[in-house]
């Protein structure tokens, strides 16, 4: 790119992107005079805009000194923005499967490009100018205030050559009333281009200052470097985390990738004080070092046009500064050498794992993305179809699960990884796992590279990206802008990553001759295998052994792999022919005014309803196929429970290798056992669904129970149960809750205790009866006419063949009633012995989700609290990283909930929640009517929010379905239910149900309680604390503060004695009294806060909780509430009702 781009007219605009073949968006790659890159999206239909920034630094260049100082910039860039999702994990999910957070794990750290330490003290000068006279936007939370105002949300994450920054918000200031609620194919709106009109821009606006003008506040510093710590401190006992991390400190240490990346308030703030060192300096060295223009990726999306949109792109972001950097590679540094290659590690896990990885040193791919030669490899080697390395394995009892890939660390980087999940057998034949893989890759070694598998990936890549929908924005400038990072030819921007465009034979043989035996690592994971683990990994302490792999060992492996052909088992070989792939690609397209609402009842009779809906809008040639089979069988007990869940295990275990083309075809199907029964989904390209569902109801009616899957299935799943203990406590709590809410539901200590008792036989036995009889519920979405989902119905019935079971005999779906003025808590001590976070889930019981005005009510609340509980609860008292507020809709449950994971404990945090509802319950009161409205039409937009695609129009039917409610119309009836609420109401709604003053409020608090105890600070540390939190707390208040005069009445302080916590409340009381001579009230307050912040309040309660011992007694003194029941008569959805 040259220097002609200064002149705007004469810039280069790129705008014949390839895309896939429903894209209405329209998009155009420009660079600006400062040499940053822009994508504009434009999206007439659109009801958010989004925008991101990527930075092409990450933790491969921190400070060797200062691991985590990229992370912290993160933070500190955008003061309390990064938030972490809480939505609660099913029990039943294998905790393993949890994927790695924002922070996303290829991560992390170096130092060989060491910030130069004098080449930017004028570009210090600059930021502090800048932040002193042109900031416009000077209150911390100015921004999230600003998107939350408009419905919208943000956040960041830090990669290892990558910081990405994103949000999003609604695309218009007006409201969209549900009577002309936007359908995906409404016609356009004229397009707005004022500033005013479009939230857009002031989001740009605010958002770009962080890069042009960033503010580093001192105040804010400490406290994201807290932020930063605890957000350390909740990965510590997690095994993705720590294994991650011992294999990154076990490479090649000159490469950045061995450095610990997220970093903790020691390595960003205690160590590097100790060594004299200013902090908040070196954080502007690095973000004056490292940001630079022509590094940086920015994507935005919105309804406005091309032009206007890069208009403001220009007015706003042609201000940040351009440093001319070179791109960050690490092209003459392997990330393994001689000395890391050819060893084995054993390592001890957290949670009860087991498994088998093989990494081999490959190549960074980036270039060759029209080939993508590593998904050969990962295609045969991953296969789980007749002739794998798995179907053999399986087959030996030695494996539950096998991925392999090929990832590129950074640029010029690359490693390719086998990773085998092993059973207990298999663990004790892990060198012949091993000899598997081996033989296996000999094989295909052997041949040339076949030309027909990469034809059959191409073909599949295509029409993947053909179909492939829309995504939610966030999600598509937050991705886009990586991959601009990347050398893709800027035509191929969306296409680059998806499709393989041509066979390569010469690349392909290439990346074969990485996958070597003398090119390789072997990590064993076990907690009991071999035992005498001798080394601490040193951030998350995770025990290991690493050592040479055995010369004996080497040489077989060497004879296996070089005899391969003559000594290799017979079942290994290449796949067949995928007759999967989709042939019938075509779309009946009948363009609707509006999009239905609602599916239609084409069958209703005493055994069967059938509900259909032809796409209308989305013209994708797919389908979702859902099958509910209702019987109250599966949930009677915690035996039966347990049972129906190893029957679906052992079914979903019997069809691995046959569904397995499928899967890769883009045809998936689901077996799962509920409360009420049992359900059967297929979903994707609707050309061969019928014949992966009749195969799996087959499976499902005939399923054969061997004693060896038996016992592998039942293995594996006590397993996850006792695992669950060591899951993150805020994704246990909200089982308890649940468990508290509903009159029958079994926690994992129960389910564990029943499956030691159950034999495979018990199996055979049970099955059978839960299928005996049931009521049949179809819903058929999509691609499909209407006579495709009565055959599917007929052939539902025809398989499972069940007795009658009449609607009149099915449950019905209760939770229980908290009587007013109810204050329980319900206390567990959390398992884990090392985890120092507690976990609270206070829940406030307003009454039954049916009853929609109380609904409206609930969805706005937390509409309104969402920033103020984040502001004051995370990033003012610093409790923990994560802290949510909302909605709690379980059933006919409706509530308001906060949920903190904290060190703190849960009595503190009790009276911390309570003060922050005190506190809210003043702002609501003061708040202006205009501000309220805004809160109104925030949620309304939410509410309205456009489907994005088939499948989440498939799940909000099946989800509506499902509840026993039918209530398919709820989106917009939440709408006409918030329209006419009026401030009053809402403050009369809070002193009822809310405020924690209030004698009619029901509260139920469940308290997980840590074991381990986090290390206590020193007096030098509780000090900076007070005068860090003080100046926090202060500033807010607008009180201008002098510190100095409270530092130096703790000189004199002593905090070595067990009346410590007084002392320093008396020295924080004298400071606000006598030195800022403040207003009493005031001074109240302020101590108030800060004694929060500091560990030291005591919220006094006028009456204790009620503690909740057993809880079979206390279910039984409480009433049930009404049940779920249609929201209106089912008769009035049957195909031809007139009222429809
Ligand atoms: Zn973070």
């Amino acid at each position: 790119m040259g220097e002609r781009l200064n002149q705007r007219d004469a810039r280069e605009r790129i705008e014949d992107l390839e895309r896939p073949a429903l894209d209405d968006r329209s998009y155009r790659v420009v660079t600006l005079p400062n040499r940053l890159e822009v994508l504009l999206i434009h999206d007439p239909n659109t009801d958010k805009a989004s925008a991101a920034l990527d930075v092409n630094v990450g933790s491969f260049s921190d400070a060797e000194d200062m691991p985590g100082i990229a992370h912290a910039v993160e933070h500190l860039l955008f003061m309390g923005t990064e938030k972490v999702s809480v939505e609660p994990k099913s029990w039943l999910q294998d905790p393993r499967s949890s994927s790695l957070g924002a922070n996303d794990a290829r991560c992390w750290a170096l130092s060989r490009n060491k910030p130069e330490h004098d080449a930017d003290s004028a570009y210090l000068l600059t930021i502090r100018y800048n932040w002193t006279n042109t900031f416009q936007y000077p209150k911390e939370n100015a921004y999230n205030q600003y998107l939350n105002a408009h419905s919208g949300h943000s956040n960041a994450y830090t990669a290892s050559t990558s910081t990405n920054y994103y949000f999003e918000l609604a695309a218009s200031s007006s409201t969209p009333t549900s009577s002309k609620a936007p359908s995906p194919n409404a016609t356009q709106e004229t397009l707005p281009t004022a500033k005013d009109d479009s939230p857009l821009w002031g989001a740009l606006d605010r958002f770009g200052q962080f890069f042009v003008a960033p503010l580093f506040l001192e105040d804010t510093l400490d406290r994201e470097l807290k932020a930063v710590d605890s957000e350390n401190k909740k990965n510590l006992q997690s095994d993705t985390w720590r294994l991650h991390q011992l294999n990154k400190a076990l490479s090649n240490p000159n490469h950045p990738y061995c450095h610990f990346s997220t970093g903790s308030y020691k390595t960003l703030h205690d160590d590097p004080i100790v060594r004299g060192v200013k902090i908040r300096d070196e954080f502007i060295k690095f973000y004056s070092t490292h940001y630079s223009a022509n590094q940086m990726k920015l994507v935005i999306l919105g309804r406005e046009s091309l032009d206007t949109l890069e208009e403001w792109a220009e007015e706003i972001f042609s201000k940040v500064p351009n440093k001319d950097l070179p791109q960050k590679r690490w092209d003459d540094v392997p990330v393994y050498t001689k000395n890391e290659l050819m060893m084995q590690t054993f390592a001890r896990p957290v949670f009860e794992l087991r498994s088998l990885e093989l990494t081999f040193l490959y190549r960074d791919e980036e270039d060759l993305y029209e080939s993508h030669p590593s998904r050969y490899l990962s295609h045969l080697i991953g296969h789980e179809g007749p002739g794998s390395i798995f179907g053999y394995i399986k087959a030996k009892g030695w494996a539950n699960g096998l991925g392999a890939g090929g990832s590129s660390l950074c640029p010029g980087t690359g490693i390719f990884t086998i990773n085998v999940k092993l059973t207990e057998d298999g663990l004790k034949h892990y060198k012949e796992v091993t000899q598997v893989i081996f033989q296996y890759i000999a094989m295909i070694r052997e041949q040339p590279p076949q030309q027909w598998v990469v034809e059959e990936q191409i073909r599949m890549s295509e029409v993947d990206f053909r179909f492939k929908q829309k995504s939610p924005p966030s999600r598509t400038t937050s991705a886009l802008a990586r991959e601009m990072q990347k050398t893709y030819n800027r035509k191929m921007l969306l296409s680059g990553p998806a499709v393989i465009r041509k066979f390569d034979a010469e690349a392909i043989s290439q990346a074969m001759t990485f996958l070597r035996p003398d090119n390789f690592r072997l990590n064993v994971v076990s907690q009991i295998f071999p035992g005498g683990w001798d080394q601490k990994e040193k951030w998350y302490g995770t025990e290991y052994i690493n050592e040479r792999i055995p010369e004996d060992f080497v040489a077989e492996i060497k004879h296996t792999f070089e005899n391969s052909a003559k000594e290799r088992p017979k079942e290994l070989h290449f796949p067949h022919k995928n007759e999967f792939i989709p042939n019938r690609l075509e779309v009946e397209k009948k363009e609707v005014e509006v999009p239905l609402k609602a599916p239609k009842l084409i069958r209703m009779d005493e055994s069967v309803r059938t509900w259909y809906k032809k796409d209308d809008q989305f013209w994708v040639p797919k389908a979702n196929v859902h099958i509910y089979l209702r019987t109250p069988i599966p949930h009677v007990t915690a035996r039966t429970t347990v049972m129906s869940a190893l029957y679906r295990n052992l079914v979903s275990d019997a069809l691995v290798e046959y569904s397995y083309d499928a899967d890769i075809s883009g045809l998936v199907y689901e077996f799962n056992n509920h409360t009420a029964g049992l359900s059967i989904s297929v979903e994707g390209y609707n050309d061969k669904l019928h014949v992966l569902l009749e195969k799996v109801l087959v499976q499902v009616r005939d399923l054969e129970v061997r004693e060896d899957r038996f016992e592998i299935v039942r293995e594996h799943m006590s397993r996850s149960f006792r695992n669950w203990d060591f899951g993150q406590p805020f994704h246990q709590v909200g089982t308890f809750s649940r468990y508290l809410k509903s009159e029958k539901s079994f926690l994992t200590d129960e389910l564990l205790r029943e499956i030691e008792n159950i034999t495979a036989q018990d199996i055979r036995l049970f099955y059978p009866q839960i299928l005996s009889q049931a009521y049949i519920e179809v819903l058929a979405h999509g691609n499909l006419h209407k006579e495709e989902a009565l055959q599917i119905t007929d052939l539902v019935e025809k398989t499972m063949k069940p007795k009658r079971l009449p609607p009149s005999h099915l449950g019905i779906q209760r939770t229980l009633i908290l009587p007013p003025g109810s204050n329980y808590v319900y206390e567990r001590q959390l398992k884990d012995p090392a985890n120092v976070n507690h976990c609270i889930e206070y829940s406030l019981y307003v009454g039954n989700t049916m009853d929609r005005d109380l609904r409206a009510k609930v969805l706005l609340l937390s509409q309104m609290t969402d920033e103020p509980a984040f502001n004051q609860l995370r990033t003012i008292e610093q409790l923990g990283y994560v802290v949510f507020s909302g909605t709690a809709f379980a059933d006919t449950w409706a509530g308001y909930r906060i949920l903190i994971q904290s060190e703190k404990d849960c009595d503190y945090l009790e009276g911390r929640i309570d003060h922050f509802l005190n506190s809210f319950e003043k702002m609501l009161q003061e708040m202006k009517e205009d501000e309220f409205e805004g809160h109104k039409r925030a949620v309304i937009n939410k509410r309205l929010e456009k489907l994005k695609n088939l499948e989440q129009e498939g799940n909000r039917f099946w989800n509506h379905i499902f509840s026993d409610a039918y209530d398919f119309s709820q989106a917009d009836e939440d709408v006409l239910h918030v329209e006419p609420l009026t401030k009053q109401s809402l403050v009369d709604f809070f002193h009822h149900y809310i405020s924690p003053k209030s004698p009619t409020r029901a509260k139920l608090s469940v308290h997980l309680v840590a074991r381990a105890k986090p290390k206590e600070a020193t007096p030098a540390e509780r000090k900076t604390q007070a005068v860090t939190s003080l100046s926090t707390i202060l500033k807010a208040e607008k009180i201008d503060a002098d510190t100095a005069k409270l530092e130096s009445r703790f000189e004199a302080l002593s905090l070595d004695n067990a009346k410590a916590d007084d002392a320093l409340g008396a020295e924080l009381l004298a400071y606000l009294a006598e030195d800022l001579e403040l207003e009493g009230d005031v001074v109240e307050k302020v101590l108030d806060e800060a004694k929060a912040a500091l560990g030291l309040a005591r919220e006094k309660r006028v009456s204790g909780p009620v503690r909740i011992e057993d809880v079979h007694v206390w279910k039984a003194g409480l009433q049930m509430s009404t049940g779920v029941r249609p929201v209106k008569d089912l008769g009035e959805f049957m195909e031809g009702n007139a009222k429809l």
